[in-house]
C-alpha cells in the first residue's frame, strides 16, 4: 500500500473492517465514531451466509469466537386458523449463521489493532475536499477518507449531495425477545398480505432470543405500535404473534426500508462503503457481509498496488470491484421486496411447487446472502 494516513468515518461493522484492512496494509488509521461508549449493547439479529462467512474467515476478518446459532433451512408459514405455529407452505434449503448484532460488532472491534486511533463520541462533518471537521472546531486532512458512516453518510453527502436513500414504501419493525422453547434451527418466514414476518434464534449473554421482523406498508401511521400489534394478531399464527406482542416497546424499533446506490463508490481521495455506498433491502440478508467484503477488497487493492503505487490506483481497483457488486445486490433486493411485500401472491393458493417458481422469478439466488467475494458481476 502507498504509505499514508487513512480516516474511517463510522466505527460500526464496515468501519471496524476498514480499520483492520487499512492497518494491516500499513496505514496510520483514525476511526471517527459519533456514538459514545459501546455499540455492543445495540441491535438485534444479523445473518451471515455460511459460504460468505467462510470467505471472510479465510480473509482474516471473522473467526469462530463470536457466538452464533445455526440455520439450515427456511420454513415459509401461513396462519391456517388451526395450528398454533401455522401451516408450512414450503421448506426451503438455506444455510446461515445467525448472530447477535452487538456480539458480531464486538468481535470485529476486538480485531482492530491497538495502534488504530478509534475515537468514540466524535461526530464529524466532511468538506467537499475531504477535510474532516471535528466537534472541537479543529480540522484534519488524510490521504484517504473512508465513508463507513451508514445510510445518512456525511462522506457520501460531501461527494454526492444530490443522492439520498429512496424510501421503498414500507417499513420493517424489529425486535427481540427471550426464547424459552426448543432450539429451532430454521429461519421462519410468515406469509401475510403485502408483508412478511421473519424469525430466527440468536445468542445473547442472557440466553437465546428470537430476533423478529415484520415488513409492512402499514407503518406510516401516527401511532405505529397499535398497527404492529394489530398486524401480528391478525395475520401471524398465534404462537409467533405472541412473541411480537409480548416484546416490550423499548425492545422494538421501526426501520424505514430504503434503496440506495451511488453512481460511483469513489471521488478524489474519498470512498464510500457498506450502507453509505449501497443499501440493499434486508430481504437479501447481506448488509454485514457486503460491508466487510468492501474492506477485504480495499485491502486486496492495497496489496496489489504495493508501496510504490498510488492511492488513485487503489481507489480505482476498489471502484471496479465493489461498485458492480453493490449495485447488483440492490437490484436483487428490490426484486425480492417487490415479491415479498409490494405484490404478494394469494398465499392460500401456494403449494411447494408454486413457491419454488415464485422464488425463481425473483432471481433471489443471484444474491441472497450476498455475492461471493471477487465474483464477476455482469450488468443484467
Ligand atoms: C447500533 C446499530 C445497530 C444495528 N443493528 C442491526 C441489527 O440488529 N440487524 C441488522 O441487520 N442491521 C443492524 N444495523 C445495521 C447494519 O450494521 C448495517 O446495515 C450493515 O451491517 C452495514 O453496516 P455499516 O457499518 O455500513 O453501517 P452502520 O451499521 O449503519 O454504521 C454506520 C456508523 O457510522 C456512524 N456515523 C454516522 N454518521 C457519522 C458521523 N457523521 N460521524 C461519525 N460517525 C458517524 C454511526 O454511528 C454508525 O456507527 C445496526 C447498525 C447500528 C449502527
Amino acid at each position: 500500500m502507498p504509505i499514508g494516513r487513512v480516516a474511517v468515518v463510522g466505527g460500526s461493522i464496515t468501519g471496524c473492517a476498514f480499520a483492520l484492512a487499512a492497518a494491516r496494509s500499513g496505514a496510520e488509521v483514525t476511526v471517527y465514531e459519533r456514538t459514545t461508549g459501546e455499540l455492543a449493547d445495540r441491535g438485534v439479529g444479523i445473518a451471515l451466509h455460511v459460504d460468505r462467512y467462510a470467505e471472510l474467515v479465510a480473509a482474516g476478518y471473522l473467526d469462530d469466537t463470536t457466538p452464533w446459532r445455526n440455520v439450515n433451512g427456511r420454513t415459509w408459514l401461513l396462519d391456517d386458523g388451526e395450528s398454533a405455529r401455522g401451516r408450512s407452505l414450503w421448506d426451503q434449503p438455506a444455510a446461515f449463521r445467525m448472530y447477535n448484532w452487538g456480539q458480531l460488532w464486538a468481535g470485529l472491534r476486538r480485531r482492530v489493532p491497538a495502534e488504530v486511533d478509534y475515537r468514540g463520541g466524535t461526530p464529524v462533518t466532511v468538506g467537499t475536499d475531504g477535510e474532516i471537521h471535528l466537534p472541537d472546531g479543529t480540522s484534519e486532512r488524510y490521504d484517504v477518507v473512508v465513508g463507513a458512516d451508514g445510510y445518512g453518510s456525511a462522506v457520501r453527502t460531501a461527494v454526492f449531495p444530490q443522492i439520498r436513500p429512496q424510501y421503498a414504501g414500507y417499513v420493517m419493525w424489529r425486535g427481540s425477545c427471550a426464547w424459552n422453547h426448543e432450539p429451532i434451527d430454521n429461519l421462519i418466514s410468515i406469509c401475510i398480505p403485502n408483508g412478511q414476518g421473519v424469525m430466527y434464534r440468536i445468542p445473547s449473554s442472557g440466553g437465546d432470543r428470537i430476533s423478529w421482523g415484520l415488513y409492512s406498508a402499514v407503518g406510516g401511521t401516527a401511532d405505529p405500535r397499535p398497527a404492529l400489534l394489530a398486524l401480528a394478531r391478525t395475520y401471524f399464527p398465534p404462537f409467533w404473534a405472541d412473541l411480537v406482542t409480548s416484546t416490550p416497546e423499548s425492545d422494538t424499533l421501526i426501520q424505514p426500508i430504503n434503496d440506495l446506490v451511488v453512481d460511483r463508490f469513489t471521488s478524489g481521495r474519498m470512498l464510500v462503503a457498506g450502507d453509505a455506498a449501497a443499501i440493499a433491502r434486508p430481504h437479501v440478508a447481506s448488509g454485514a457481509v457486503k460491508g466487510i467484503q468492501d474492506a477485504v477488497a480495499f485491502e486486496a487493492a492495497c496489496r496489489e498496488v504495493g508501496p510504490a503505487g498510488s492511492w488513485d490506483d487503489v481507489l480505482a481497483r476498489y471502484e471496479a470491484e465493489r461498485h458492480p457488486a453493490g449495485a447488483d445486490l440492490v437490484r436483487v433486493a428490490r426484486s425480492m421486496g417487490y415479491a415479498m411485500v409490494e405484490d404478494t401472491p394469494d398465499w392460500t393458493t401456494m403449494t411447494p411447487e408454486r413457491m419454488v417458481d415464485w422464488w425463481a422469478a425473483q432471481h433471489a439466488d443471484d444474491g441472497f446472502g450476498g455475492h461471493a467475494l471477487g465474483a464477476a458481476i455482469g450488468a443484467r
